[in-house]
């Protein structure tokens, strides 16, 4: 039995997108206290072979074949990388002359591990959210031994490698990093960043969007600084 969940296909800009999930559970590098999905059920930065990711590599086969498929996007619920089947599947994509974009945390795009695959892909998706160290090891409960320096220094790596188009998220969050302080962080991490792409967001679902989004107002006036 397959492992992936593939959303319906859809198109974007003229384009047709196929989603997908290759995370049986949410395996993450991260547990986040906001996480949107509800926390990480296996926290680790280490690939490991997904149980069903052979049914569903065939799955994903097939559909290519039978649909004309622009770009295959990888939306885990977690870290992409952490199934070891990842590069090989990015391989058969690209074999197929489809494009590949991917969301990430960031952390582990300028890992050496991991930086060979990110940079085969076409559009990469980076986040950041905390900005201060403190805040890095209390809200994103990282693995062990991570660090926001450490973070920041991987994506920049990465940018620096990437042919693509790399697309930086900042999510802003009442009380974490909504202060003057952390805006002047901000403002200075995506200077050494230098996404193509900059959004600047906040939380507005129904269960964080209550505890950790800003309003329309203060967001505005945050991306007037940041853009
Ligand atoms: S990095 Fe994203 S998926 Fe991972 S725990 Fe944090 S919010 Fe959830």
């Amino acid at each position: 039995m397959g492992t992936f969940t593939f959303q319906d296909i859809y198109e974007e800009d003229g384009r047709t997108i196929l989603e997908l999930d290759i995370l049986h559970d949410n395996h993450c590098n991260f547990n986040c206290v906001f996480c949107p999905i509800g926390g990480t059920a296996i926290k680790r930065d280490q690939p490991i072979s997904i149980e069903g990711t052979e049914d569903s590599f065939n799955d994903l086969i097939n559909l290519i074949k039978e649909n004309s498929i622009d770009l295959v996007y990888f939306n885990s619920n977690g870290e992409s990388f952490i199934n070891d089947k990842f590069e090989q599947i990015v391989d058969y994509i690209k074999s197929q002359g489809i494009k590949v974009r991917l969301f990430s945390n960031g952390y582990m795009l300028g890992m050496p591990e991991y930086i060979q695959i990110a940079k085969k892909c076409d559009e990469v998706f980076g986040e950041v959210k905390c900005a201060s160290e403190n805040s890095f090891l209390k809200y994103q409960r990282p693995v062990e031994g991570y660090s926001l320096e450490k973070y920041i220094e991987n994506m920049v790596a990465f940018k620096k490698q990437f042919a693509g188009k790399f697309n930086l998220i900042v999510t802003i969050l009442r009380g974490y990093n909504d202060d003057e302080q952390s805006i002047c962080w901000l403002k200075e991490t995506l200077d050494k960043i230098n996404p193509d792409v900059l959004s600047v967001e906040t939380l507005t679902d129904d269960v964080y969007g209550k505890a950790f989004g800003i309003d329309d107002e203060k967001l505005n006036l945050i991306k007037g600084v940041l853009t």
